[in-house]
């Protein structure tokens, strides 16, 4: 089969035909927005999950950067690359970042560059993570505070969620989780929090953390209460799950010292969540768009 196409700037292309300046100055400083967004396989055809509030929240980060591009042309070309690719599960990555016009760091003469990828679909958590669960350490780095980067998805803020997984992987956990300086629980690197006490299901709320479109889907789907969560409550949780797009629903199996042995509804979210993107469950259709 020929090599997938990618699409840039108005074109559907070979990757090993795009080409980015060694000067780009997204390169240098983290200029960009990009978003995760996911494909799946369903009876009527290979669906994208929630590709408007994909796109909304790239709009609202290419915004940020006061960046010019067309985000509907680029919901669009995702759709057509997954038709050209023949792809039916896969990982959708858009990316914006700043490309030509000097290092300087007044980004108003800068020329954005708009690039969707379409590659096949691979779990960062493992796809094992759902049968064995994950290994969740508390983190010594802060998540960066609202108040300096907004939370949405630019490229230079990753360099916060890349250190503080590189910290928990040499401590031979998967993931980590930010809490804050007075212990409130923010969120782990690339997923949002909930746990489960006595029945109820509590999406963790924390104005650091990304406004994640799973934590909303499950949030609906489960009518989640949500609210700011302390560690010390988290540790007497009954069960504890992350959400995120790659992740989906994954139950926490150890959270520092602590073993979670039994997680009964984090399970049960968790296949509801498959029926849901998959196309199981016709209410939540308009969910999903269809290439
Ligand atoms: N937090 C961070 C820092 C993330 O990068 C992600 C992944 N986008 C999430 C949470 C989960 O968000 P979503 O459910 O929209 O993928």
């Amino acid at each position: 089969m020929s090599a997938p196409l990618v699409w840039m700037d108005g074109e559907y292309l070979p990757l090993d035909n795009t080409q980015a300046s060694l000067m780009a100055h997204g390169l240098h400083y983290g200029t960009g927005v990009f978003e995760g967004i996911r494909c799946y396989p369903t009876d009527h055809g290979p669906a994208i999950f929630r590709l408007d509030a994909h796109m909304d929240r790239f709009a609202a980060g290419a915004d940020a950067l006061a960046m010019s591009v067309d985000v509907k042309e680029m919901g669009e070309a995702a759709l057509e690359l997954l038709r050209r690719n023949q792809q039916s599960a896969a990982y959708v990555r858009p990316l914006a970042y700043f490309e030509r016009g000097g290092l300087a760091l007044d980004v108003d003469p800068l020329t954005p560059r708009s690039f969707v990828a379409t590659l096949p679909w691979k779990s960062h958590l493992g796809d094992a993570a759902g049968e064995t669960g994950v290994s969740l350490r508390t983190s010594s780095f802060r998540r960066t505070p609202a108040a300096a980067v907004p939370p949405l998805k630019l490229c230079g803020n990753y360099v916060n969620s890349i250190l503080a997984k590189l910290e928990a992987t040499r401590a031979q956990y998967d993931e980590a989780l930010f809490i804050d300086a007075d212990g409130y629980v923010c969120e782990a690197t690339g997923e949002n929090v909930f746990m489960v006490k006595n029945g109820t299901v509590t999406a963790v709320e924390h104005p650091d953390a990304l406004n994640g479109i799973t934590r909303a889907s499950v949030m609906e789907l489960v009518s989640a209460e949500s609210r700011p969560v302390h560690v010390d409550e988290l540790r007497e949780a009954d069960e504890i799950f992350l959400t995120g797009t790659s992740a989906e629903v994954a139950r926490v199996a150890r959270f520092d010292d602590r073993e979670f042995r039994r997680s009964v509804v984090s399970r049960e979210i968790a296949l509801l969540y498959q029926d849901v993107v998959h196309g199981r469950r016709p209410e939540y259709h308009h969910w999903l768009s269809w290439t």
